[in-house]
């Protein structure tokens, strides 16, 4: 049996066909690569009898991702994310928690593919842009892989990301410039120092280890998708990869048409899908002065905006933006609540669940899933400073 069943590459907006097994960026067209697979092939060799004994983690899907062989995979123990149920009013709402996965984000997933193929391909020195994230899990698969690893980030980054990336053993840089300044300085060092830019969507495997999240979500609800997905939209890698996955899974029969419409949340404060989808255009225009605490969606332009809103056409769902008053809001009220720390971009989820259902653009009655991208514990957390005095008496009736 062959250990990769990936047949090609094509252009998400030409379908040009590239060969497999080279390492690329983009396509000669400037956009995305995708990655396709004899999916008769995997339909032979994978069952869900054969699923079922193996190991809890995103490679158990190997026969729909790219290595050619074992050895390259590069991994820090990539779980199964639980789905945890919260109270709702009717239906059932689902949060399907990727904190948990390593690196504390779901950027692990993406990363563990990019960096295990890079490692096939021979790669030695690995560059991002990034606003937290992306760039801890890349520090952290790079050191694992024994890569060089650099990163540029915005200045304005927590310092707890920072300290991450560096303590996980990347040369990590705090650029006086936004996002996509950084990215040109990766170009830059491309092109000066041969490094390889692992950039969103710019290689063509972070969408193949985000589609695990959608096969994992599949298969924990017995192979019966939801009614709706609630993503948290940056760079749109993960919504592009499940709606992906889902259509593979369809072709080996592991479920049938039904899709979930899928809804991508944005920032009041940099919301580009948002406004493209409701002027009903296929690509998305720059959004200027973007702000939001919900730092990995603060992504004022995605070089996957038309993918990102065909699929959210193409599931009947939607682009819906949220404040961060609301944000906020839906993280305190599930953290006291619920007992379950979101981290701002899930909340975000949750809010946008919420306004959604208020606005009759869902059914009550619908099984939803929010996608919580990250721990909670990565990101500030309001202050907390009621002291007791040893020395003084103490009412403990009214602690
Ligand atoms: C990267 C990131 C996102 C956005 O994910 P995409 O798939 O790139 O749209 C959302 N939330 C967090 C915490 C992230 O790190």
């Amino acid at each position: 049996m062959p250990e990769s069943f990936v047949t090609h590459l094509e252009c998400s907006e030409t379908g040009e066909r590239y060969e497999p097994d080279r390492l690329y960026n983009l396509s000669r067209a400037g956009k995305p690569l995708l990655v396709r697979y004899d999916l008769a092939g995997v339909k032979r060799a994978m069952t869900k009898e054969k699923l079922r004994g193996r190991e809890p983690t995103l490679w158990r899907y190997r026969e729909l991702l790219p290595m050619r062989r074992d050895e390259s995979i590069v991994s820090l123990g990539e779980v199964m994310t639980p789905l945890v149920r919260i109270a709702a009013k009717a239906g059932e709402v689902l949060i399907k928690d990727e904190g948990r996965l390593p690196t504390g984000s779901f950027k692990a997933r993406g990363i563990a593919l990019a960096v295990s193929m890079a490692k096939e391909l021979g790669v030695k020195h690995l560059a991002m842009p990034t606003n937290g994230n992306a760039g801890a899990a890349m520090a952290a698969y790079g050191s694992r892989a024994g890569m060089k690893t650099t990163v540029f980030c915005p200045e304005d980054t927590p310092e707890v990301n920072v300290r991450e990336i560096a303590a996980q053993g990347a040369h990590v840089y705090r650029v006086n410039g936004l996002i996509d300044q950084c990215g040109k300085l990766v170009a830059a060092g491309k092109e000066a120092a041969g490094w390889f830019d692992l950039s969103t969507l710019k290689e063509p495997y972070r969408i193949e280890g985000k589609k695990t999240m959608g096969f994992e979500l599949a298969e924990q609800l017995g192979w019966e998708l939801p009614d709706v997905i609630f993503y948290p939209t940056g760079g749109g890698t993960g919504l592009i990869g499940m709606w992906k996955g889902f259509a593979e899974l369809e072709a080996i029969g592991f479920i049938g048409p039904k899709r979930p419409r899928m809804v991508a949340v944005q920032a009041a404060g940099c919301a580009p899908m948002v406004r493209a989808f409701e002027n009903g255009e296929k690509h998305a225009a720059r959004w200027e002065n973007a702000h939001t605490i919900a730092s990995g969606i603060r992504v004022p332009a995605a070089i996957g905006d038309f993918l990102i809103l065909n699929a959210v056409r193409e599931s009947n769902g939607f682009a819906i933006a949220v404040t961060d008053e609301e944000i906020e809001s839906s993280l305190a009220g599930i953290a006291r609540n619920e007992g379950f720390l979101l981290c701002p971009e899930g909340a975000a989820t949750h809010a946008a669940y919420l306004k959604s259902l208020r606005e009759g653009r869902i059914r009550p009655s619908d099984r939803v899933v929010l996608y919580n991208c990250a721990s909670g514990l990565k990101y500030p957390l309001p202050p907390s400073d009621a002291r007791l005095d040893l020395n003084a008496k103490i009412d403990f009736a009214a602690l």
